[in-house]
């Protein structure tokens, strides 16, 4: 049923007795014919680029499209549109559908209708209670009343004559018909209201100065021609096989979706390309660094394997174990290892490390052990020192602080193959750090991800086998696919005798009892963290600031003032040592001695002490603002207590502001499995944040869901994998396309250039 039929011809007859108000006369009709033929007119020159003939294209500016400029096209550079392939890429978040279209004199009330016509009046009446702007909108066969409680912001809205549409639900008061706060759009012509009758109406992420509606006019006014500079990347039979829909109709169906399937199909299929392109780019570098020079091969021997277990204080778990056989048949092979060994903190990484490198030292190679910081070089080092009291394995701790005379002896002993193993943190990738016969990389990067050190201790003729460890656990379902050119070994069960971290969260006035329990507690040897979101107070100097920037609770506490008070007013009798950021290294390593020397009760200290280090002794952590933290950060924070073998306790003190943070405690109190947490962490904060992209070169996904496209992900990367393998190069004429849309997503994080 239509409203207006889309008029070509006028109507023959013209109504002669029906020309009052409230009846469209065919001089009305006349009209609407003549702003339809004109608007289409116009319609054929949807971009204003300044040279007219120049076609529209993917990469023009969002500015040379028709109704942008440039003030909007810089309120959609702020939403990250730049291009007019950009735009077309700017996805809807949801859709509306109107209800539908009801002639005047067909309505009943309570029903959701959508009516259409020509204002007739305007009124505005402030002195009511509560003030409201009403209107009155006519068509062919009757009139409709639109009242908008508080309306004073329509009043220079509509002028009588003009053409609108609106829904929503009808009700009576007195004879009249009327709908109250309905949504309305203005129609610049009928057909406008035709075309989207049965399609849902596009709603988009939209900001202060560009609302939703005015985007979804934008990309409609530019969709069929933007359409028209979209090449399919795909086969048809490839399509087929995997029921994708033109990569073409999906863009039309995102934006314009004609039904509900539809728009479900779209999703589908861009979010395949996302995931495709995302994994191909992966593929490709993989592809790559298995072109890489040779590595040594290094195979396991019955001797080696004695000596180097017998080296062990304990056996091996069967995770490590696992995860050591995955290893060594890496390192068997001449093509080097790149394999990432995932396991929670404390779950015995270290062991399988130094596994790998005495694997190498047995064939008298040298092996490199690289941390983030100092102090974790150092606890390496010392750890491995346990190991290899009775070894006659070379080792060396080589500090950052080193220089001069005495670093240039050491250096020289690494270059001539003196050293067997090698820790230290970057200062390890100077250029004055040189190895006789470098074998085996181990990076220890705790619980950050970063491919960049990646590239750079690849020297000369043989390149080193690679592991890379991190105590982040990644959700199983996705360390395969997103870390694609890595392998991944996971450890998933920490040895014997560990007791899980009892951990509760307690309202902030219950911090006194807190106090006396770690009192108790010290008396029997243990000790204790306080753990704080700030270094200061005032300069709000935070190493750790989330979303939020201010609490609604009130002052945040800070490390150094809390330092003071809980040394002098709470335990005057105990020692209260303060680590923060912000002290030099020396300092805070000597601070880290103390605490786990234990001439220290409690350690005062910001995020600084989540990375790795080890004191058994200290049980008790207690965390305030406990909603400031990130859940990967609470977990990996709590990782610090619980690694001897009496019951330990995490206290999370904090109110959350925000339902997310909630959300964060009450998994901390239910869980210590890190794979749980990861997997909730993402699900909270979605991959971008969770992985920290920019990092990886990896793209923000803009439709894809890793968790909710698994099945799509999988597919998408088996896919990509195949073709990286048969072509790494995209030489073959028809990829050219995947080739520059990759080009164009990864830009230069995408290293195809460097390919070469
Ligand atoms: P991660 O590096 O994963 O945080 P570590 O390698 O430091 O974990 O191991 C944590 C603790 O567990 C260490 O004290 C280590 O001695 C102990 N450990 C490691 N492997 C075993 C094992 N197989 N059996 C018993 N204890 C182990
Ligand atoms: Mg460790």
């Amino acid at each position: 049923m239509r409203l207006f039929a889309k008029p070509v011809q006028p109507p023959p007859k013209k109504p002669t007795t029906k020309t009052a108000r409230g009846i469209i006369s065919p001089f009305v009709y006349n009209s609407v014919t003549r702003k339809v033929k004109m608007f289409v007119r116009r319609g054929h020159c949807f971009y204003m680029n300044k040279k007219a003939e120049t076609k529209l294209s993917l990469d023009t500016e969002v500015q040379f499209l028709r109704g942008v400029g440039p003030r909007r096209a810089v309120v959609f550079g702020q939403l990250g549109v730049h291009t007019v392939g950009d735009l077309l890429e700017y996805y809807p978040r949801d859709y509306e559908f109107r209800p539908p279209l009801c002639l005047m004199n067909e309505m009943n009330v309570d029903h959701q209708v959508t009516i259409a016509g020509q204002v007739q009046t305007t009124r505005y009446i402030a002195r009511s209670r509560p003030p409201r702007f009403t209107l009155t909108l006519e068509d062919a066969t009757g009139e409709c009343r639109l009242i908008w409680f508080h309306g004073g912001y329509l009043r220079d809205k509509f002028t009588p004559g003009d053409f609108i549409a609106a829904w929503g639900k009808v009700s009576r008061y007195k004879e009249t018909l009327q709908i109250v706060n309905p949504r309305w759009m203005k129609l610049d012509t009928i057909d406008e209201l035709f075309e989207q009758q049965d399609t849902g109406n596009a709603v988009y992420p939209a900001c202060a100065d560009l609302s939703s509606g005015e985007i979804a006019r934008i990309i409609r006014s530019a969709l069929d021609e933007m359409l028209q500079q979209v090449a399919e990347p795909f086969p048809d039979e490839f399509r087929r096989q995997r029921q994708l829909p033109l990569l073409r109709d999906a863009l039309a169906w995102i934006h314009r979706p004609e039904s509900a399937e539809h728009a479900s199909q779209a999703r589908r299929r861009l979010a395949y390309d996302e995931l495709f392109l995302m994994e191909l780019g992966i593929g490709l570098r993989r592809a790559r660094i298995q072109k890489w020079q040779p590595a040594y091969t290094l195979p396991l021997d019955e001797r080696i394997d004695g000596r180097i277990r017998r080296l062990f204080p304990f056996p091996l778990t069967p995770d490590q174990d696992k995860v050591v056989d995955e290893i060594c048949k890496d390192m068997a092979r001449a093509e080097p290892m790149n394999r990432l060994l995932q396991g929670d903190v404390g779950s015995g990484k270290t062991v399988v490390a130094l596994y790998a490198a005495l694997l190498a030292v047995g064939h008298h190679r040298q092996a490199a052990i690289m941390t983030p910081t100092e102090i974790l070089a150092e606890q390496h080092f010392q750890s491995i020192e346990q190991y290899l009291k009775h070894s006659r394995v070379k080792r060396l701790l080589l500090k950052g602080g080193l220089t001069g005379q005495k670093r240039s002896e050491v250096t020289d002993q690494i270059a001539q193959g003196q050293i067997d193993i090698v820790v230290g943190t970057q200062a390890l990738l100077q250029s004055d750090v040189t190895f006789k016969n470098l074998a085996l990389v181990v990076v220890d990067e705790q619980h950050k991800f970063g491919v960049r050190q990646r590239k750079i201790i690849r020297s000369k003729d043989i390149a080193p086998h690679y592991l890379v460890m991190t105590a982040t656990p990644i959700p199983r379902t996705l360390a395969m696919t997103v870390f694609g050119d890595l392998d991944v070994s996971t450890i998933e069960h920490p040895p014997p005798g560990r007791q899980p971290v009892d951990t509760r969260w307690i309202a902030p006035d219950k911090l006194p009892q807190a106090y006396e329990f770690i009192r108790s507690r010290v008396k029997q040897g243990d000790q204790a963290y306080f753990v704080y979101p700030r270094v200061q107070e005032e300069a709000a100097i935070s190493e750790n600031e989330p979303d939020d920037v201010l609490s609604p609770f009130g002052q945040i506490k800070a490390a150094v003032a809390e330092h003071q008070k809980l040394q002098q007013e709470v335990f005057p009798e105990l020692n209260v040592g303060l680590i923060h950021g912000q002290l030099d290294r020396q300092t805070k390593q000597q601070t880290m001695e103390e605490f786990r020397a234990g001439r220290l009760h409690i350690l005062v200290a910001t995020v600084v002490i989540e990375v790795g280090v080890d004191v058994p002794d200290a049980t008790i952590m207690v965390i305030e603002h406990a909603d400031r933290f990130g859940l990967a950060q609470l977990h990996q924070l709590r990782g610090r207590i619980g690694r001897g073998s009496r019951q330990s306790y995490c206290l999370l003190f904090g109110r959350a502001a925000t339902e997310q943070a909630q959300q964060r405690l009450e998994i901390m109190t239910q869980t210590t499995d890190g794979f749980r947490i990861a997997e909730e962490d993402l699900r909270l904060r979605g991959p971008g944040q969770f992985f920290g992209t920019a990092q990886h070169g990896l793209p923000e996904l803009k439709i894809a869901d890793l968790i909710n496209d698994f099945d799509l992900l999988r597919m998408a990367s088996r896919d990509a994998f195949n073709l990286a393998d048969q072509d790494p190069e995209l030489k073959n004429p028809d990829h050219q396309i995947l080739r520059q849309t990759l080009q164009i997503k990864f830009g230069p994080n995408l290293t195809l250039i460097d390919a070469g």
